[in-house]
C-alpha cells in the first residue's frame, strides 16, 4: 500500500510503499476514504512542541520513531478483522476515534481515555490515515457516521470534537449572556457553526482577520470584534455590559488569552484550546478578586464524536468550507496548509 509518511523531521511526506499490516488480536483493518488534513499535523512533522519560554518537547523525546504515518481524522471502511475482533463486519463504514489510551486504566475504563498517561493516539502515537490502510486497535473505537458526508465526519473526530467539547464548557451559559469566541480559525470557525447548538448565550467573535470575521458572521455569530484594535477591550465591555459571561481561545497565542481573560466578566472562565503556543503573565490576584477561571481543553471523548455526529445529521451544525485532495497530494496539502494557503479544512480522498 501507499503510505506517506515523515521520513525526516520537517521535511516533505515521502510516498512510500509498504507492505498492508495484519491485524492481530482485537486490531481492525480499515481501508481509509478519507483523512483530514489537521493544523497539528505539521507540530507532528516538525517533531516538536514550543512550550513557551524557549522550552520544547521532541517528539523523539516522547518516543516517535520514523518513518511515521500522520493523520488523526481518518474513516474508512473495514476491511479485516484479527481473530479477537467484534462488533463490526467487513464492509462497515465508520469514522475511527483516534484520542484512544491504554484501554487497561481507570480513566481509560471509565471512557475518558483522553487523559490516560499511555495514549496510543492514531496519527500522532501510532501510525495514522495518510495511507492506503490503517489498524485500529479495537473496533469499540469506530464510530457509524451514515448520514453525514464523510469529509463532514473526518474533521469531526478532531476539529469537530474539539470545538464541540469547549462549547460544551460554557454550556451553563444563558440565553442573555455572551460568549467571546476568540479566533476565527479552522477549528474556532467549526465552533462558530455550532456554538448556537450548545450555548443559548449571544455569540461574539474576536479575530484580527476581516476575512475571518465576516466568515464567522456567515457562520451564525450575533457580532465580531478585531481584537487588534487598542479599543477592543473598551468596545467589548462595553457590548457585554462588563465583559463576556464566557470566553474561549482558540488561538492560544499569549496575546489572545491576555485578551480573552483581561475582558472576562466576574465569575467568568476561559477555556484555552488553541496550542499556538508562548506564555503569558497574568495578575494572580485578580483570578480570586474576579473569581475567574482558566481551564484547559483537549480533543474531546468518544461520546462528544457520537454527540456531535448526531447534531450534524439533524442539520444543527453550520459546516466549514472542506477542500477534497486526493491522497497522494497529501505532502502538498501539509505543505500549504503550513504556507497558510489553506481556505478551508483540506480532506484527503482515496477512491
Ligand atoms: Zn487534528
Ligand atoms: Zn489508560
Amino acid at each position: 500500500m501507499k503510505a506517506y509518511q515523515i521520513t525526516q523531521w520537517g521535511a516533505p511526506l515521502k510516498e512510500r510503499e509498504i507492505e498492508i499490516p495484519a491485524p492481530k488480536g482485537t486490531e481492525v483493518l480499515i481501508k481509509v476514504t478519507a483523512c483530514g488534513v489537521c493544523h497539528s499535523d505539521i507540530h507532528i512533522w516538525d517533531g516538536f512542541f514550543d512550550m513557551g519560554g524557549g522550552r520544547k518537547v521532541t517528539l523523539e523525546d516522547r518516543g516517535l520513531s520514523l518513518p511515521f504515518t500522520v493523520g488523526h481524522e481518518p474513516l474508512g471502511e473495514v476491511a479485516k478483522l484479527g481473530p479477537d475482533a467484534s462488533g463490526v463486519s467487513v464492509g462497515d463504514q465508520r469514522v475511527v476515534y483516534p484520542w484512544i489510551g491504554c484501554g487497561d486504566c481507570d480513566v481509560c475504563k471509565r471512557d475518558e481515555e483522553l487523559l490516560c498517561n499511555n495514549p496510543i493516539t492514531i496519527g500522532t502515537r501510532r501510525d495514522g490515515g495518510y495511507a492506503e490502510y490503517l489498524i485500529v486497535p479495537n473496533a469499540k473505537y469506530l464510530v457509524p457516521y451514515d448520514g453525514v458526508d464523510e469529509a463532514v465526519a473526518a474533521t469531526a473526530a478532531c476539529s469537530g470534537i474539539t470545538a464541540y467539547s469547549a462549547l460544551k464548557k460554557q454550556s451553563h451559559l444563558r440565553a442573555k449572556e455572551s460568549l467571546l469566541i476568540i479566533g476565527a480559525g479552522g477549528v474556532g470557525l467549526a465552533g462558530v457553526g455550532m456554538a448556537k447548538a450548545v450555548v443559548d448565550a449571544k455569540i461574539i467573535v474576536a479575530d484580527i482577520d476581516p476575512v475571518k470575521r465576516e466568515a464567522a458572521l456567515a457562520a451564525g455569530a450575533d457580532e465580531v470584534i478585531d481584537n487588534s484594535d487598542p479599543d477592543a477591550r473598551k468596545q467589548l465591555l462595553g457590548m457585554t455590559n462588563g465583559g463576556p459571561q464566557g470566553a474561549i481561545d482558540f488561538v492560544g497565542a499569549p496575546v489572545t488569552t491576555a485578551f480573552g481573560f483581561s475582558v472576562l466578566a466576574k465569575g467568568a472562565s476561559l477555556v484555552l484550546v488553541g496550542l499556538y503556543g508562548g506564555a503569558v503573565e497574568l495578575s494572580t490576584s485578580l483570578f480570586p478578586l474576579k473569581v475567574n477561571n482558566i481551564l484547559g481543553s483537549y480533543v474531546g471523548t468518544q461520546q462528544d464524536l457520537v454527540e456531535l455526529l448526531q447534531l450534524i445529521r439533524e442539520g444543527k451544525v453550520k459546516p466549514v468550507p472542506l477542500i477534497k485532495r486526493q491522497l497522494s497530494d497529501a505532502p502538498i496539502a501539509i505543505q500549504e496548509l503550513r504556507e497558510g494557503k489553506a481556505v478551508g479544512r483540506f480532506v484527503l480522498i482515496n477512491y
